[in-house]
Formats: C-alpha cells, sequence, structure tokens
C-alpha cells in the first residue's frame, strides 16, 4: 500500500485524526503555542523571524517541536510574540522543508512567512458589537451582488481614492467628475442584501511586492486560506494591516446594510506541489495517483476533501472566516468536487454560532479521482443530499441567454423558442435537481462567461440597441421575480460590457486588464444606462416588497404559484396567491416576442407595477380583464383585494365609477404604448 493510500484507511483516520482547537500560533501576552499536524515527519522546528519577507535573513530563532497526539507537534515560545513572523522547517522521508503555515492567521508579502499575531489588536472600533444586518432573514431573502474588489474602483471615473483595495469598497458619497454616484453609495442605492466578493483570501498569481504595477487576477488560485490577499491592503508587507482593513471593510458595509459573501475556492490550491499543506504532508491535502494529481478542477489538483483532516481543515477555514471576520455567507467554487459530508459538516459547525450564514456554490458534476470508495459529491444531482446548501442554476441561465458553451447562441429573450416549460420549472424555483426554491441560485451572468449584455448583443446581430436592452431586462424581470435565489454580476445593471480591443467580447477575463474588467462608472453618464439602473433597482424593491416572491419550500410555491396555460409561444405568466400575503394577487407574464402580447388577467381590478421599461412598488397603470405584454418584456400586475372591498363599502358608487374608469385608462394607454420619462 502506498502512503497516498494508506492517508484514506480507517485505521490511519483514527490514529492521526486530530480533533482540538488548538492547531497553528495562539498568542497571548505571556507566550505563544504552537500545534501543527505532520503526522508523517521525523522532527519539525518552528522558525521566528523579523520580517514577513523571505528574501531576508533576519531569524531569530529556532524552536525544537515536540512529538503529541494525533500526529501534531507542539512547542511554546515565552514572551509577547505579536507581529514575529514564522515558518515551519519539517524533516521528512522526502528531504527537509520550510513553510508556511495552514493554519497562518496572516503571513507578510506574497504569503511565504505566517505571523503570530493578536486578532483582537486589529479589531477596529465598535467591531464586538458588528452583526449582520440581515440575519434572520431566509436565503430567499437575499438579493446577491458579486463583485471584485478592484473592479469596483480601479477606473478613473470612480472617483474612489483607494483604488483597487479593500478600503475602497467603503468609501463614502463617491461619485464620477459628473457627479453620478459611484462604489459603495451606487451599490447601496441598488437596494441589494448581499455583496459577494470574487476571492479575498491571499491568493498567488498577483504579486504583493509590486503594487505599483497593474496587476490583475480573478483570485482563483488560493495560497493561505486563512488569510485576507495582500494585494488588497495598503501594506501587504506587514502582517496585521490587511487583517485590519478587511475587518475594516466587512463593519463598513455592515453599517449600511449590506451582508457580505466569500468566494471560497476550497476544491483546488494554487499549486499542489507548493502548497504548505501538501509540503508537511506530501500529497496528503490532494487526490493524487501514482504521483499525478487529479485534475476535475482543470487548475492542476483537486483537494482530498474525503480525508479527514482534510474535513477538518475546511471546516475550521470557513467557521474561522465566520467568527473572526462576521462573513454572512460563502460562495464555494467548483463545490462538486467536494464531497457532501463535508459540506453539511461545514453547514451545521458554523450555524451552530452564525445561523443566519447562508451557503451556495459551482454544483457541476465534474470527474475526480476520489481517494475512498462510496463518497458523495455535492453536486447539483446531489442537491437532497445538502439541504442547507445552494447552488448555481445554470438551468435558469442557459434558458434565459443562450447556453455558455456557444458564444453567440440565444436564450428565451433573444428569441430562442421552446424555452416555457424549462422556464416554469425556474420560475417555480424546481428546475428538475432541485428540491426547494432555498436551493437555487437564479441568475444570468456572473464573472465567468460573457457578460449578459455582451452575449444579446452577439446572438441578436440585427436587433436594435433599444431591442437588446429590452432582451437584458427581460432576464432581469425573469430571475428577480423567480422563486429562489437572485444573483447578479456588479454592473449588469448599467449593461457592462468586456469588449477586446480587437472586437467581440471576453467571455473568460481572468487576468485581463483593469481597462477589461473594471466598471465604467462614467457610462452612467448617459440616461440609457441609468434607465437600467432604475429598472433593476425597482425589481429589487418589489421582490423585497413581496414575500410572495421569496418562498422557501416546493410544497407552498406550488400551492401558491400556478403557471398560467392557454398563452403564445414565447410568452408565460403565473398567477400568485397565498398566506405570504393576505389579501393580495400579484400576477407575472414574460412575453420574449418581437410582437405584443395579450395576457387574460384574473377578475379584478389590477395595478400595474412593472412593464418593460419602469419596475417598482408605484402604480404606473391599470389593468382589468387582460393587460397587453409589449414585445421583450415583462409585465407585474398586484390586485389589493382589501382595499378595493374597503373603498366599495366606503363610497359605492364613486369608487366603482372610478375603478371603471381607471381600468379603462390604464388598458387604452398600456395599448397605446404609454410614453414615460
Ligand atoms: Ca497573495
Amino acid at each position: 500500500m502506498t502512503m497516498t493510500e494508506l492517508y484514506s484507511t480507517e485505521e490511519f483516520e483514527r490514529k492521526y485524526t486530530y480533533a482540538g482547537s488548538d492547531l497553528g500560533a495562539r498568542w497571548k501576552k505571556e507566550k505563544t503555542a504552537f500545534r501543527l499536524w505532520a503526522p508523517t515527519a521525523k522532527s519539525v522546528k518552528v522558525n521566528l523571524y523579523k520580517a514577513g519577507d523571505p528574501g531576508v535573513e533576519d531569524r531569530i530563532s529556532q524552536i525544537e517541536m515536540k512529538s503529541a497526539v494525533a500526529g501534531t507537534w507542539t512547542a511554546e515560545v515565552e514572551g509577547d510574540q505579536n507581529g514575529v513572523y514564522y515558518t515551519y522547517t519539517v524533516e521528512l522521508e522526502e528531504g527537509v522543508r520550510e513553510t508556511c503555515d495552514p493554519y497562518a492567521r496572516t503571513t507578510g508579502v506574497n504569503g511565504h512567512r505566517a505571523m503570530i499575531l493578536d486578532l483582537r489588536s486589529t479589531d477596529p472600533e465598535g467591531w464586538a458589537e458588528d452583526r449582520d444586518p440581515n440575519a434572520g432573514k431566509n436565503i430567499t431573502d437575499a438579493i446577491i451582488y458579486e463583485l471584485h474588489v478592484r473592479d469596483l474602483s480601479v477606473d478613473p471615473s470612480s472617483g474612489i481614492q483607494q483604488k483597487g483595495k479593500f478600503l475602497g469598497v467603503i468609501e463614502e458619497n463617491t461619485a464620477t467628475p459628473e457627479g453620478v454616484p459611484t462604489g459603495l453609495s451606487h451599490i447601496k442605492s441598488m437596494g441589494i442584501t448581499h455583496l459577494h466578493l470574487l476571492p479575498s483570501y491571499d491568493y498567488g498569481s498577483v504579486d504583493e511586492a509590486h503594487p505599483e504595477r497593474e496587476q490583475f487576477n480573478w483570485g482563483y488560485d488560493p495560497v493561505n486560506y486563512n488569510v485576507p490577499e495582500g494585494s488588497y491592503s495598503t501594506d501587504p508587507f506587514h502582517g496585521e494591516v490587511r487583517v485590519k482593513e478587511m475587518k475594516q471593510m466587512i463593519q463598513g458595509l455592515h453599517k449600511h446594510g449590506i451582508s457580505v459573501i466569500l468566494d471560497v475556492v476550497y476544491n483546488h490550491v494554487y499549486d499542489g506541489e507548493t502548497f504548505c499543506f501538501n509540503r508537511i504532508v506530501p500529497e496528503y491535502f490532494s487526490r493524487t495517483h501514482d504521483g499525478h494529481y487529479s485534475n476535475g478542477s482543470g487548475c492542476g489538483n483537486d483537494t482530498a476533501s474525503e480525508r479527514s483532516m482534510v474535513r477538518k481543515y475546511i471546516v475550521d477555514s470557513v467557521n474561522y472566516w465566520a467568527d473572526e471576520y462576521h462573513i454572512d455567507g460563502f460562495r464555494f467554487d467548483l463545490v462538486g468536487l467536494i464531497d457532501c459530508e463535508t459540506i453539511n459538516a461545514i453547514v451545521d459547525t458554523v450555524h451552530e454560532t452564525h445561523p443566519n450564514v447562508i451557503f451556495y456554490g459551482e454544483g457541476w458534476t465534474m470527474p475526480t479521482d476520489l481517494t475512498k470508495e462510496g463518497v458523495a459529491l455535492c453536486t447539483q444531482r446531489n442537491a437532497r443530499l445538502t439541504p442547507g446548501f445552494s447552488f448555481f442554476s445554470d438551468t435558469v441561465r442557459d434558458a434565459l441567454k443562450g447556453t455558455v458553451f456557444v458564444d453567440d447562441a440565444p436564450g428565451f429573450v433573444s428569441g430562442l423558442p421552446g424555452q416555457e416549460a424549462v422556464l416554469e420549472q425556474c420560475f417555480l424555483g424546481q428546475p428538475a435537481w432541485c428540491p426547494n426554491p432555498s436551493q437555487t441560485v437564479n441568475y444570468a451572468s456572473c464573472h465567468d462567461n460573457m457578460a449578459l449584455f455582451d452575449r444579446i448583443v452577439l446572438s441578436t446581430p440585427k436587433a436594435s440597441r433599444a431591442d437588446q436592452i429590452r432582451m437584458n431586462n427581460l432576464a432581469a424581470a425573469f430571475y428577480m421575480t423567480a422563486q429562489g435565489v437572485p444573483f447578479f454580476q456588479a454592473g449588469e445593471e448599467m449593461l457592462r460590457s468586456k469588449p477586446l480591443p480587437g472586437g467581440g467580447f471576453d467571455e473568460n477575463s481572468y487576468k485581463s486588464p483593469d481597462s477589461i474588467n473594471s466598471i465604467k462608472w462614467a457610462d452612467l453618464r448617459k440616461e440609457e444606462y441609468r434607465q437600467v439602473c432604475r429598472y433593476y433597482r425597482g425589481l429589487i424593491a418589489f421582490r423585497k416588497a413581496h414575500p410572495l416572491l421569496r418562498q422557501m419550500v416546493s410544497d407552498t410555491v406550488n400551492a401558491t404559484v400556478t403557471p398560467v396555460s392557454g398563452l403564445d409561444a414565447n410568452v408565460l405568466a403565473f398567477r400568485l396567491a397565498g398566506d405570504a400575503e393576505p389579501g393580495r394577487e400579484i400576477f407575472i407574464a414574460f412575453n420574449a416576442n418581437p410582437t405584443a402580447a395579450v395576457v387574460q388577467l384574473p377578475a379584478g381590478k389590477w395595478d400595474v407595477c412593472a412593464d418593460g421599461e419602469t419596475a417598482g412598488n408605484t402604480v404606473i397603470g391599470t389593468a382589468v380583464g387582460a393587460i397587453p405584454v409589449e414585445p421583450i418584456s415583462a409585465v407585474i400586475l398586484v390586485k389589493e383585494e382589501k382595499k378595493a372591498e374597503m373603498k366599495a363599502d366606503n363610497s359605492r358608487k364613486i369608487a366603482l365609477g372610478a375603478l371603471a374608469a381607471a381600468a379603462a385608462g390604464g388598458i387604452l394607454a398600456a395599448l397605446l404604448g404609454r410614453k414615460k420619462k
């Protein structure tokens, strides 16, 4: 039996699973205690350094560690060691290696040396009182906005001082030179509840030592899982700064009512060979076979989450971010490579002390060389095995705008027929793989693949720009009113585009320059872009006002949301009524045709709250009997039973007359195509 086979045996796990919560370096004023899990090591030493840069020969001392329980090694250093850097020197069959600590709380520049840290000294003022502003709500109440830290601020038009930094995310009252709000002010104005940040732990593809150079990467290349990325701090050389500034950012967002989600990438590491855990326990963290790394991730290695100490490591790491940084949600990259038992352990552990934290991820099915038999992976298909974990719905994404595997493929909004059945399931929050709407994240674009508007432009070469914008808004109207969790890429609400200099669009901008990736706030000078922003804002406000759109389980959805039958091709409509909103009904119709459709309404007088150009909680018209749905657009209507009855009781004649007039006026106006500012 090879060593890597041995790692995954019950015998090895019985003997070498360490369950304690004291791995890493634990600072106290009097002394710092170390514990490292290295079951195959012959000896381990701790090296203490003055600085965090490995290029500097400034070792203070070297301390021999003692062999302790379950394959761990321990040591203690007297005195206040806050701010002292350290590494481990591990002697193995394979040779002697100096490495960083997998449990490092922070590091020096580029993550080579860990740093001993008094974590309380990094807390901003008022941190103990900092809370998730959306605690107590359901995951279906979340409206998620996906952002890269650097993209928000780096364009000159942002007006943000701390460009590309954590602190730039919370600069208040920033604006373009023309005075249009940008950055946090803009995000806040959208009404979103959760800000999802692309990887913000320490990743490897940006050289932190050269902040003066333009460098960009999405950051799906983890180096230190429990350390903030240095290039987003104002000083990557001093380990405490990145910790302080990330906490400041989170606190600042919380103050503005915005919860924070971290994009976490436990499924693979930057480099399997040099990742510190694998340096300390060779090939333990990753799935290998005869020295070859499994590569389902397409990034060179897959994490062996089914091994007990990898599972513990991931559970500890997620829980640490929730505890220490007050993170309110986690988006798991390629979670289909991680086993269900690990995911359920994460959800259960974090929820013990942070019941509000939400979890979702990419549950694609991918091949990977598991190291144990009978392991179920956390994929969409296995959604029933992880009820507390939600999945991106490529079903609704592709049905709305076209498959991501063909650059110019159309979808429902851009003229592809035959999408009614699948979209009906998606609207009910129950695509084929999804047991409950609480488990589907509905979206039309994220950082991956073409931006939504770019895709629409590519797939509809003959359409007018006005119609292309209507397609964009139709997609948004669908996923913002569907059962499930709405999610969108930052800038989608202002027709974000990633044009390539030579023509076409960037469908994988992971390391493209700022000129492609940055949010172009200057676009908001134009009314066309501001109009789309207003539309998204209105959809969000409407969703927040209506619990009928935000139900958690399929049974209640199926009892309260009724698909309308007998409609034209490429038209969908739904009637919503139930206990979530007593005395009120909602009617929503989507028309993807280039011609208007007339949809029959249930009895009564309906208030129109949204059409192809305007959305919100303001009544923009009324309708009785039928509603014309303009080409490539949605309509949203609300009927208030109680209000109508009350009016009828108070002044029956006047009310009836006014109702009839208003209804007739509403229909007429809609048929004529109302002019709006
Ligand atoms: Ca880094």
